[in-house]
């Protein structure tokens, strides 16, 4: 065993976890990172800029796996994350896309003091270097507002030197205009509805994959005041023995091949970045949760805070498949996204199915509450999901209720979509006090009539994409699911059978660890520490108390750099 000692202790050199330590180890402080996976600098299923799903189910993805799905077809799914320097931006699809404005407003409703979309504005920007497009790729869409973004960033932000620069783009702005959905300059700044073209986290230079190691741990790896344990599983954290109220001072890990244990301490903050399907497990299994489960497998209850693992949210991904007219075949890369509105989506009848959902909000309470053994409150859930709902059909400002993908691809043109805000809230909990087994996890993938009607419109949607001028003389036959399988003007539920064995994660769970006052089910505060802790934070998805409508990395970047500037405010 060793005993070293730093002033603070990360678990978890992913994506948040890196630009903590990438801050802190500024000043004149000692950090150590510790982190289950290695580097991934040489790995070409990480670098390539074109090479999603490479690294599935290699030895850098988790691929934890759900409980089997009750409303979701009787099927796990497997949930990726990356295992390695970068975390899960070395496996991602790489979209660079951040949050409608008044989404982040919410946070500050819900009573987290100083989180708006206007304080993290600057942080977004602090975060990223947005390298502009070239005349070609600009003309095709590829269109930026310079106020939105940041320019001397550790986060390269780009378009893929591949980018078609064709005249797909002006046909499917024309297309999407026909629906009602209008061209949409820069998606990042906070108002995402409309069409466009975004950028990737890319280092256009290199042609790689910008990821959390290139952005913000390589370029520093040299600082001596930095210790990156990689291979190195952390196991719980320790307590200090004599403090008045839980003050942790160190972690105790486990070196890949060894069998024996030890403990990194800390002498000042142990801050939790293993993700939303990591760092929940690890204040169980440190004592921090609901006492019912925690007694199940023997550990004493340190902090007694029982939504520790709950109000998890996710989103459900399906794919929609047509051949390309005349069998034409398209290389080069895509990135067309559009963000419909529920008006978009549900056309005249937007006014009723608000209503209808509205009304349906204290029972959809009543049921997540129930499914989480009423550790979730229903008057809380209903308050959380008026809001949303609030957000959602808000006619005046109302936030994207969807994003599509359209890639013309080969042979055929994909679609992958996804309704973003699913009411529908799962857990995470350990199922052993063993660290490192696997946990239960339940995101309760269409648990509500909303999540799958949301859903299942917006693949209407899409088919009416592809049934519209001009795009439609780019198609022919749909072959994914095929009219012989879901024919045209089917019911939900004829629809849904085909979904439910179709259907994957989006890959977005947050709030497992939620930034919310502790009386409404918060696990921490607004300055991420975990209520009851003198000195434990949690910086990485699971604090988003609900979720947004961009892809997560940019605002856990945000939030990350921002986290990092109120830990160096309270030294
Ligand atoms: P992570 O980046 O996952 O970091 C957690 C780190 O902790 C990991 O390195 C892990 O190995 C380590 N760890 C966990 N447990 C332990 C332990 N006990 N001991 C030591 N280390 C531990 N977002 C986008 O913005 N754009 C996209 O295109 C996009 N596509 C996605 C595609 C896929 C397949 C997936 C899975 C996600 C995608 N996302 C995308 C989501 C986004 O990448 C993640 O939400 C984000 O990277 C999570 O960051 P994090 O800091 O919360 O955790």
């Amino acid at each position: 065993s060793q005993s070293v000692a730093y002033d603070y202790v990360i678990v978890g050199a992913g994506t948040s976890g890196l630009v903590i330590a990438n801050r802190l180890s500024e000043l004149n402080l000692t950090i150590a990172v510790i982190e289950a996976g290695d580097s991934v600098l040489n790995n070409v299923n990480v670098s390539s800029p074109n090479g999603y799903g490479l690294a599935f189910d290699t030895a850098i993805d988790w691929a934890y796996q759900t409980t089997n799905q009750t409303y979701g077809g009787q099927v796990q799914q497997t949930l990726r994350a990356g295992k390695a320097i970068g975390g899960t931006s070395t496996i991602n699809g790489m979209a660079y896309t951040r949050a409608e404005d008044i989404q982040i407003d919410a946070w500050e409703t819900l009573g987290n003091q100083g989180w708006n979309w206007e304080t993290l504005l600057p942080y977004y920007k602090k975060s990223q270097t947005l390298q502009i497009p070239s005349d070609d790729q600009t003309a095709a869409g590829a269109t930026y507002n310079a106020t939105f973004n940041g320019f001397g960033g550790p986060l390269k932000i780009g378009w893929k030197s591949d980018m078609d620069t064709s005249n797909v783009h002006t046909i499917l702005n024309d297309t999407y205009a026909a629906l009602g959905v209008q061209w949409n300059q820069d998606v990042n700044g906070g108002r995402m509805v409309g069409y466009n073209r975004y950028p990737s986290e890319i280092d256009v230079t290199l042609n790689v994959r910008e990821d959390a190691g290139r952005a913000y741990y390589y370029p520093i790896a040299n600082r001596t005041n930095l210790h990156l344990y990689s291979n190195t599983v952390a196991q719980k954290l320790r307590w200090k023995a004599d403090a008045l109220s839980p003050t942790a001072d160190g972690v105790e890990v486990l070196a890949e091949n060894s069998t024996t244990p030890y403990v990194i301490s800390a002498t000042r903050e142990v801050i939790l970045s293993a993700g939303a399907l990591g760092s929940p497990l690890l204040l169980e299994l440190s004592g921090v949760g609901n006492p019912t489960i925690l007694n199940r497998y023997n550990i004493s209850t340190v902090v007694d805070l029982p939504t520790v693992g709950e109000n998890l949210q996710d989103q459900t991904n399906t794919g929609l498949i047509w051949n390309t007219a005349g069998n034409k075949s398209y290389t080069a890369s895509g990135g067309y996204v559009a963000y419909p509105t529920a008006a978009d989506i549900f056309g005249s009848r937007v006014a009723n199915v608000s209503a209808d959902i509205l009304a349906s909000l204290p029972a959809y309470a009543e049921k997540v509450a129930t499914a989480s053994g009423n550790i979730t409150k229903a008057k809380d859930l209903l308050s959380f999901f008026t809001m949303q709902h609030n957000l959602i059909f808000s006619g005046e400002h109302a936030v994207p209720v969807a994003e599509v993908l359209l890639t013309p691809s080969g042979n055929v043109v994909d679609t992958e979509y996804w309704a973003l805000l699913p009411f529908a809230r799962g857990s995470i909990h350990i199922s052993s006090a063993t660290a490192g087994a696997p946990a239960t996890i339940n995101p309760n993938y269409y648990m509500l009539g909303w999540d799958v009607t949301s859903q299942f419109e917006t693949a209407n949607f899409i088919r009416r994409i592809m049934a519209t001028a001009p795009f439609s003389s780019l198609v022919a036959d749909e072959t994914k699911p095929g009219l012989d399988v879901v024919p045209a003007n089917s019911t939900q539920e004829e629809w849904f059978k085909w979904n439910a064995g179709a259907y994957r994660s989006n890959f977005h769970p947050v709030a497992t660890a939620a930034m919310m006052p502790r009386e409404i089910g918060g696990v921490v505060d607004a300055k991420l520490k975990v209520y009851g802790t003198e000195n434990v934070r949690v910086v990485d998805a699971s604090v988003l108390p609900l979720q947004v409508c961009g892809h997560l990395v940019s605002t856990l970047y945000a939030v990350a750099e921002r986290a990092a500037d109120l830990i160096k405010n309270d030294l």
